[in-house]
């Protein structure tokens, strides 16, 4: 969808604005219909090779093609991440691996190595290769030089600015991918090895075990210099929200919007899609009349509790942009059960548990959209309509009288406090 506007970051000039890709991550099969269900255009996803998230629930090529037969009914497309830095021992194989994507359907691979760029352009040419932020690309010369060696899309290092994207897309024509909501690295991303000297796991082969996240005492001098009762120190970075800044990333010529998080939980990546879908379609059914709502915020904020800020867009970060206590709250909703089913006339829904419930429990559904209601839970049955009084087992059939029609893939969530 295009539409002519104004845009007054561009000093008078016309621009042609297109509405940029959604794109999600999926660290399963579940997570991707989830994603692409809630309003996802694409989704990324690792397979069981050459890709950097080594415990995520990666897929076999069986999955992909099941996962590209399902984002295929809603015209979405399937990424796979193939974006390790190879040693020679990790290439025998590869040229294989990228045909065996190509048969499943996978639209393109986002890769950093120049030698699995080279490979998938000779051995799987149907295959997009989009290069990956791993490449640290920040400059409108090196997009050009990625340009030039034949990819339609780089995605650009999450230590960007907006500035520098404004630039790169008035310069060179190619699909400009920028990361917009997720965790950030404490170090520049992609250039940390803390993981690989504590633990003897390569963060650039999937292996990152977040140590930066872990608790330090300080020691200076051969003493601790923490206040006693005072908390850990940690080197974690607050994560990346732009849900503020949407029109002015789409005034700049973002193609991609993408959702960082394979190791995310389907509510979060429900919950996070689900925002942004309403933000970006609002925008472009009324840019001049386009506000925020202030629901969207919340719904991100109800999958996840940790601080949030514009990383890199707007300047380097500074000290107050880390976290330094160790205490993390819980998201202030948790997961409870997904409807598989609703039967309209009965006004029963039946849903698959995925953490206990009982009886008088206030819970809310959710769905595509930004449909949403609250109820108190009355009574429960199994499937055999046995009554229950708590729904405790994971994945367990609980029919549940709701107070307004529900659809499969709608979620049950529940408050954590
Ligand atoms: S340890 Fe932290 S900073 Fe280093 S790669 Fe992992 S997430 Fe990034």
């Amino acid at each position: 969808m295009t539409l002519l506007q104004q845009s007054p970051g561009l000093r008078g000039q016309r621009q042609r604005l297109v509405k940029p890709e959604l794109l999600a991550p999926a660290g399963s099969l579940e997570k991707l219909k989830f994603a692409v269900h809630y309003g996802a255009d694409a989704v990324y996803i690792g397979g069981q090779k050459y890709g950097l998230r080594s415990n995520a629930d990666n897929f076999s090529i069986e999955q992909m093609r099941e996962g590209v037969e399902f984002a295929s009914r809603y015209g979405a497309k399937v990424f796979v991440a193939t974006n390790i830095f190879a040693h020679q021992e990790d290439l025998p194989g590869i040229a294989d691996y990228l045909r065996e994507l190509d048969s499943a359907g996978i639209a393109a691979i986002i890769t950093a190595d120049p030698a699995i760029v080279e490979t998938a352009q000779k051995v799987a040419p149907r295959l997009e290769v989009h290069l990956s932020t791993q490449q640290s690309t920040m400059n409108w010369q090196a997009v050009q030089f990625w340009k030039e060696e034949g990819l339609p899309r780089v995605v650009l290092a999450r230590e960007t600015t907006m500035d520098e994207i404004r630039e790169m897309k008035s310069r060179v024509d190619i699909e400009l991918e920028v990361f917009i909501h997720g965790a950030m690295c404490s170090s520049v991303s992609g250039r940390c090895v803390l993981s690989n000297h504590f633990t003897d796991r390569d963060s650039n082969r999937g292996g990152c075990c977040q140590s930066c996240r872990w608790k330090y005492d300080l020691h200076a001098d051969n003493r601790s210099v923490a206040d006693p009762g005072q908390n850990l120190f940690t080197m974690s970075s607050k994560d990346l929200c732009m849900i503020h800044h949407l029109p002015e990333l789409i005034q700049a010529g973002v193609d991609s919007f993408k959702i960082e998080g394979r190791m995310k939980s389907v509510h979060y990546v429900a919950s996070v899609v689900n925002a942004y879908r309403q933000a970006i379609d609002a925008y472009f059914e009324d840019p001049e009349g386009y506000l925020l709502r202030p629901e969207w915020v919340e719904e991100i904020g109800k999958a996840a509790n940790r601080p949030l800020n514009t990383g890199f867009f707007y300047g380097t970060p500074g000290a107050t942009e880390h976290i330094y206590e160790p205490e993390e709250k819980p998201a202030p909703y948790d997961f409870a059960a997904v409807v598989t089913d609703y039967d309209e006339s009965a006004g029963i829904a039946t849903v698959q548990q995925r953490s206990p419930f009982r009886p008088g429990m206030e819970v809310e559904f959710i769905g595509p959209g930004g449909r949403c209601f609250k109820q108190t839970l009355g009574d429960l049955t199994d499937a055999q309509g046995q009554p229950l009084s708590v729904a405790r087992h994971p994945l367990q059939t609980v029919k549940i009288h709701t107070v307004q029609p529900v659809s499969p893939l709608d979620l049950m969530r529940k408050r954590t406090d």
